[in-house]
């Protein structure tokens, strides 16, 4: 197993790994489980992690990696409310499409 990188929410953790499994990566996302105890932990603990199970996948998944961070940005407001950045085409707070 090898810590590829830290993501700042579960949402984009999630995000990271499913990309880089649709690529062919072995990557999951460690420390779902420590979701619930936000709060009784430093914030450092809580934070998800994307890792991946072949060592010797890293460089390759890094390359998608820094793909997927740097992805062209956009902003925008979802019907929730919440402010959507990054390049991200759903909401990360309840899940709905980018509005065409
Ligand atoms: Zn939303």
């Amino acid at each position: 197993m090898l810590r590829l990188t830290r993501a700042p929410n579960i949402a984009i953790a999630a995000l990271w790994a499913d990309a880089l499994q649709q690529g062919g990566f072995s990557a999951s996302v460690q420390r779902y489980f420590l979701g619930g105890l936000a709060g009784e932990l430093p914030p450092d603990q809580c934070l998800p992690e994307v890792w991946l199970t072949h060592a010797h996948e890293e460089q390759d998944a890094r390359e998608l990696l820094h793909h997927l961070q740097n992805m062209p940005q956009r902003r925008w407001l979802c019907a929730c409310g919440e402010t959507v950045e990054g390049g991200f085409e759903a909401c990360w707070q309840c899940g709905r499409p980018m509005a065409a």
